[in-house]
């Protein structure tokens, strides 16, 4: 069904709307966005609430869409380079569609090309049902982490860019096929085959030139970073977020929180790899488990002196589902020693400014996008209720998407 401007829905209910608790409210929708938020109301549904839908900062849609509790079969990696294009496309619309249905309404793709620019016009002309995808192209060097995911005799390989100028071609070439930010790669990868995550990626005028032209471009720039040296380079050169930043020294957490920078942990996907609860070459558990121990601990310190983290899974559909990014977010309370509501902002208002949407997504107010979740519990108080069993309903650009709304 089209979201339209004739499209009109109100629901009394207690709502958090990205921010703090509003108490009990009218939200009033027409079409995909909200007309108004107004106190008072009756509390038909007491044991319910309405949160904005989740945004997340970090995804790969193409991925094997049915992986997830069928995990024989070809890998996150191996599955792209076996299949088509074509079946790439339709794989990355169940995915999104999976997340939207989720709870996740809101989504960046960090290694985006034709294939996110497709989906996201589609699923905003609503010539299929989907959530609001913006799509980062990749600006990677020859033997880089992006371009190892390929191995060096595959045919089939995305473009590098290997001096300042090709870089800047490549930020160009994306902006003409309608991306709309950009992904480079400051330090190697746990999942990329044959490289290390302590190699360096890129000299310092490459990234330079990546950032100015992708600012010029009116396009957001996230850096993959690992290794202290990976992540001074993204700063240095003003990235707008970074992510993974997993050795993020004290010294380095100060700058970013003063600079503003989002960062975004991928929490279970290192978990996950470093604890082999999924199945992973061993080059990469090896360097996964050397990356985590000192995690959590580093990041707690960067959260207490004012880090801005927001949501980002990295998922893929393989080792993490689309559908988890509650489950994320609930691990950030944790790790993180976030407080419920902080948590919550994460994965909401603060990771949609980081996109440049602030106050469109993960936010419900006047004039934000119609997209969000009804569910059993005050998540904002207990985290633990964030989660995809206590969803009753999904209203995506102001349709419902999943469950059904609460009868007035
Ligand atoms: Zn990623």
């Amino acid at each position: 069904m089209a979201a339209d401007d004739s499209q009109y829905g109100a629901i009394d209910i207690r709502v958090w709307d990205g921010v703090s608790d509003r108490g009990n409210c009218t939200v009033r929708w027409r079409g995909d966005r909200i007309e108004d938020v107004v106190p008072g109301g009756d509390e038909r549904s007491p044991e319910l609430s309405l949160i904005p839908g989740l945004v997340d900062t970090h995804v790969h849609l193409v991925g094997r869409a049915n992986a997830v509790g069928n995990p024989r079969g070809d890998d996150t990696s191996v599955w792209p380079m076996l299949t088509t294009r074509e079946e790439h496309v339709l794989h990355a619309a169940a995915n999104a569609q999976r997340a939207m249905r989720h709870g996740v309404t809101t989504m960046r793709d960090l290694a985006a090309d034709e294939v996110q620019v497709a989906l996201s016009r589609v699923f905003d002309s609503s010539v299929l049902t989907g959530p609001r995808v913006r799509a980062s192209g990749p600006v990677g060097m020859t033997a880089g982490h992006h371009d190892l995911f390929v191995p060096p005799a595959h045919p089939l390989r995305g473009p590098t860019a290997d001096s300042p100028d090709e870089c800047r071609k490549l930020v160009r070439t994306w902006a003409q096929k309608g991306l709309t930010g950009i992904k480079i790669f400051t330090s190697g990868g746990v999942l990329s085959a044959r490289d290390n995550v302590h190699w360096r990626n890129h000299t310092e005028a490459e990234v330079e030139a990546t950032v100015d032209e992708a600012h010029a471009l009116g396009m957001r720039v996230a850096a993959h970073a690992h290794t202290p040296a990976g992540i001074q380079k993204a700063l240095d050169a003003g990235v707008d977020s970074i992510e993974h930043a997993t050795e993020m020294t004290e010294e380095q957490a100060e700058a970013i929180a003063a600079a503003g920078i989002a960062i975004g942990p991928t929490l279970l996907i290192n978990d996950i790899i470093a604890g082999g609860r999924a199945p992973v070459g061993e080059e990469s558990r090896a360097k996964a488990m050397r990356l985590v121990p000192s995690r959590d601990a580093g990041f707690r310190w960067a959260a207490k002196a004012g880090v801005r983290f927001v949501l980002a899974t990295d998922a893929s559909g393989y080792f993490l589902a689309f559908g988890d990014q509650m489950a994320e977010t609930v691990r950030m309370a944790e790790v993180l020693e976030l407080d419920a509501e902080n948590a919550l902002r994460a994965a909401t208002a603060t990771a949609g400014a980081s996109l440049g949407l602030t106050d469109l997504a993960g936010r419900v107010t006047a004039g934000s996008y119609a997209d969000f979740v009804v569910l059993e519990g005050r998540p904002w108080e207990r985290i633990d209720e964030l989660s995809t069993d206590r969803i009753r309903a999904v209203v995506c650009r102001g349709t419902v998407v999943a469950g059904e709304l609460p009868v007035p």
